[in-house]
């Protein structure tokens, strides 16, 4: 009998061992809300906020001192190997969506308020001439040492929580993390799977109402929502979101609500998100038929439900889509 709390201490000390506590940490950074959840030691959630502080401190558009705040300053200058390492990417998924996302498209975000939030509508003039100087081409990176076409200003606004999703999670792999979710303002990076074997499950926002459209089940996957309802303003009943149709200097209006890219790399499906809310229905498929890598979800202004094949069987509707038909974009 005297065994006995010697046998469940043991016991306790086993079963700790097989299922890892969780560690989670609430913060507001980027702007945003952000939740950390890892299954192991407290440390990597410490590690995983004091990062996402400093790449805010090198790459906020609006932080005095930060990487991309100097550039638009000087219009020239050398960058940290973290930022020129991001920048370069960038550049890369600006080419591939033929700049539907532009780095560069800072001056029109800016005219529109979305720095601010002294939201305005600008004259045509006054687009047409920002316009003169958006154009993530003429954006010269050699050695971490970049020069910025004139009149053009840096935002890594589009692609700088994926990336940092994926620093957090190389970081926690590296570590032995089998389990973990960062949540970074709704651009979520699911690491390994939960802790008891299962899949993540990461629900999409319904872009009309507070519910859920969806989920996907994942494992090892971003999955990056961007839509029109997550900052706007409205003017005599219109209503002006705050991604910028780089063609155009104004406000996408694509047709489609929400673009939600599911894939293994955090940045390409921040950018990609961005660049797809601007694209459209026809542009976007096209874009998956001759890319592989991701995975879309798109609700347009009317409510329908578009899903790319990969997500068949890992998308399930929910809060009232239920019985929405949902269209199955194929490759062939
Ligand atoms: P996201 O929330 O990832 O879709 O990024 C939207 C943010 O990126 C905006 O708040 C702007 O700062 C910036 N942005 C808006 N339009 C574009 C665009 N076409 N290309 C790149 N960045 C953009
Ligand atoms: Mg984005």
């Amino acid at each position: 009998m005297r065994r006995l709390p010697l046998l469940a201490a043991a016991l306790a000390l086993l079963l700790a061992g097989c299922v890892p506590t969780a560690r989670s940490s609430t913060l507001f950074a980027m702007d945003t809300v952000m939740e950390l959840t890892v299954y192991g030691p407290r440390e990597r959630v410490d590690e995983a906020a004091e990062l996402i502080h400093d790449a805010e401190g090198l790459l906020s558009v609006t932080a005095e001192g930060s990487d991309i705040a100097l550039l638009n300053s000087a219009g020239e200058g050398e960058v940290h190997g973290e930022t020129a390492a991001l920048l370069a990417r960038a550049l890369e998924i600006c080419a591939l969506t033929d700049g539907a996302l532009d780095i560069t498209v800072y001056p029109l975000v800016r005219a529109w308020g979305f720095t601010t939030g002294e939201y305005r509508i600008p004259e045509d003039g006054e687009i047409e001439k920002l316009l003169e100087g958006v154009d993530y081409a003429s954006v010269r990176l050699e050695d971490g040492a970049v020069t910025l076409p004139r009149g053009a200003l840096l935002d890594l606004g589009a692609v700088a929580k994926g990336w940092t999703a994926d620093l957090i999670a190389e970081g926690w792999r590296e570590a032995g993390v089998k389990s973990g979710l960062i949540n970074l303002g709704g651009n979520v990076m699911a690491v390994g799977s939960k802790p008891n074997g299962g899949d993540w499950v990461v629900g999409i926002r319904d872009p009309f109402s507070d519910g859920l459209v969806g989920a996907v089940s994942v494992r090892d996957a971003a999955v990056v929502t961007s839509g029109g309802y997550q900052r706007y303003f409205e003017e005599d009943g219109v209503r002006y979101c705050h991604i910028i149709d780089p063609q155009t200097g104004r406000p996408a209006d694509s047709g489609l609500t929400s673009v939600t890219v599911i894939g293994a790399e955090g940045v390409l499906c921040d950018g990609l998100s961005t660049a797809v809310y601007v694209m459209g229905l026809d542009a976007a498929e096209e874009l998956w038929r001759e890319n592989a890598g991701f995975e879309l979800a798109l609700v347009t202004d009317e409510g329908e439900i578009y899903i790319t094949e990969g997500l068949e069987d890992v998308f399930t509707p929910m809060d009232g889509y239920e019985n929405t038909e949902i269209q199955v974009i194929r490759r062939g």
